[in-house]
């Protein structure tokens, strides 16, 4: 089922005198979500994401805009009859069900011709928990079962009805480390598997990056950028967004572009022909260094720290706004600072300039110095 939000804007009035303290949780978003793709809306912590979802499933009413599920304009429709399918962080099973009864609970509650025969439930909820590979679990209570296993369960009776669009709000927050990659995973194997339309939200980037077909990265209730998550993390359309993802962080730092190179602090590291003098904020992605005794880019030299396949030098330079410069570098390099300096060239495509004022992405040649 194909997704289209509208214009679609969602404001929270305020306690105070004239609407004082009213938030608009979610801005102006608009976005086209293909049938059968997984979704991923991220961002900070109160930047809008379970508002957004919670108007896709019915549970908000936007303040503005529509919500299309294929063509049907469903803005208007009660939650029941959407057609989604709700998976919540806390998992909200029933605990005095059995797992199966849990299953079961949605079709149960159909009414009329919608409600399938006592079999056909029974045949949809084997399906459903053999999909998420709980089938050995059924007669269990979940207080019975591990944090991943009743995440599963939820799924499960999110998909028994086999929703038209599956809506995951934060489901691996609960779970430990080595759970959250594994169901993310199960996640993404269920999605392609089903075929359903999946949005999922989450504050987690590299979540987001690793399983979605497509991101949303919100701010302040307002869409930054959508795209595939490797081409937004390769073209950034500002700063915020480059320092968002990527693991560890962007480097950034307070540059100068002038004369056709550009500066951070004295080193000009990089040919910038055909960007006006200005100040400009640079973020560099860890991977975009090189060491090389004649780089352009001198730092004070800090430490190494050891990654296996690679190992990151952490060093320090007076225009950079991170505290420390992280450069990962393949393992193979032998880090000599020589009088305690470490010196890089910079890799031009891993190099991004941003306006001062606005933040917002410069375009236009980078090449090697
Ligand atoms: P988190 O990751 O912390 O769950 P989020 O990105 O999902 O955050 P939302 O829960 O959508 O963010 O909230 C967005 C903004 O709207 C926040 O500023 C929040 O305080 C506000 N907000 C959410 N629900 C309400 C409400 N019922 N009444 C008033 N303000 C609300």
């Amino acid at each position: 089922m194909k997704v289209v939000l509208q214009n679609l804007t969602k404001k929270f009035s305020g306690r105070g005198k004239k609407n004082a303290g009213e938030v608009t949780a979610v801005n102006d978003f608009t976005v086209e979500i293909p049938d059968g793709e997984l979704v991923g809306l991220l961002g900070p912590s109160g930047c809008g994401k379970s508002t957004a979802l919670n108007l896709i499933s019915g549970l908000l009413k936007p303040t503005a805009g529509r919500i299309f599920f294929g063509e049907d304009d469903i803005t208007d429709l009660p939650p029941e009859k959407r057609g989604v399918g709700l998976v919540f962080q806390n998992y909200a099973l029933y605990p005095h069900l059995t797992v199966k009864q849990n299953i079961l609970f949605p079709l149960q509650n159909l009414k009329g011709k919608n409600r399938p025969s006592k079999t056909a439930m029974l045949e949809k909820a084997a399906e459903a928990a053999k999909l998420v590979q709980i089938d050995g679990l059924m007669d269990r209570k979940p207080g019975e079962l591990s944090g991943g296993q009743q995440q599963r369960v939820a799924i499960a009776r999110a998909l028994v009805k086999m929703p038209g669009v599956l809506l995951l709000d934060e489901p691996l927050s609960n779970l430990d480390a080595r759970l959250r990659l594994q169901t993310r995973e199960e996640i993404r194997r269920i999605q392609r598997e089903t075929g359903i339309t999946t949005i999922f939200v989450t504050h987690d980037q590299e979540e987001a990056m690793s399983i979605s077909d497509r991101i949303v990265v919100m701010k302040e209730g307002v869409v930054q950028q959508i795209g595939r998550p490797q081409a937004v993390y390769d073209d950034p359309a500002n700063l915020f967004v480059a320092r968002f993802l990527g693991t560890p962080p962007i480097n950034v730092f307070a540059g100068q572009c002038r004369g056709g190179r550009l500066y951070l602090g004295q080193d000009a590291v990089l040919r910038v022909p055909g960007i006006a003098d200005q100040e400009v904020y640079v973020g560099v992605r860890p991977e975009g260094f090189v060491l090389c005794e004649t780089g352009a880019l001198s730092c004070e030299f800090g430490s190494v720290e050891v990654m296996g396949r690679d190992i990151s030098v952490v060093s320090r330079h007076s225009a950079s706004l991170n505290p420390t410069v992280r450069a990962i570098i393949s393992a193979e390099n032998r880090v000599d600072p020589a009088g305690g300096t470490v010196r890089f060239s910079l890799k031009p495509q891993k190099v991004f300039l941003f306006g001062k004022d606005t933040e917002e992405r410069i375009c236009g040649e980078i090449t090697e110095s």
